[in-house]
């Protein structure tokens, strides 16, 4: 079981992730994944918060490579969903994720 306050996994396997370990986001959940139907402004805020943890987190690239590869939503090693997607890192089921705007 993950300790309270890291990132959650959905994926099934962990051991392969002892960099969690040295997380300095735990106890800070709710700083790294929304409500339903949270408010954009708030999200804004939270992320802008999760990012000056994740800039200060000594193992910020192998978050972000794990959140990558197992296709997370959520906020990663100063990532969220939507720019995973866009560096190539498609979601299996991109719900939410805004769409390019057609001219
Ligand atoms: S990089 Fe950010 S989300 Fe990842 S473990 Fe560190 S603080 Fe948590």
């Amino acid at each position: 079981m993950a300790s309270k306050g890291v990132p959650q996994f959905r994926s099934t396997d962990h051991a392969g992730t002892p960099w969690l370990d040295q997380a300095v986001c735990r106890g800070r959940t709710d700083l790294f994944f929304g409500r339903t139907s949270e408010r954009p402004e708030r999200r804004a805020r939270r992320e802008r918060i999760a990012a000056m943890l994740c800039a200060q987190c000594p193992v910020s690239v192998e978050c972000r490579d794990f959140a990558r590869r197992n296709r997370e939503y959520g906020f990663w090693g100063g990532e969220d969903e939507q720019e995973r997607h866009v560096a190539g890192y498609h979601l299996t089921a991109p719900i939410g994720l805004n769409q390019p705007r057609s001219a």
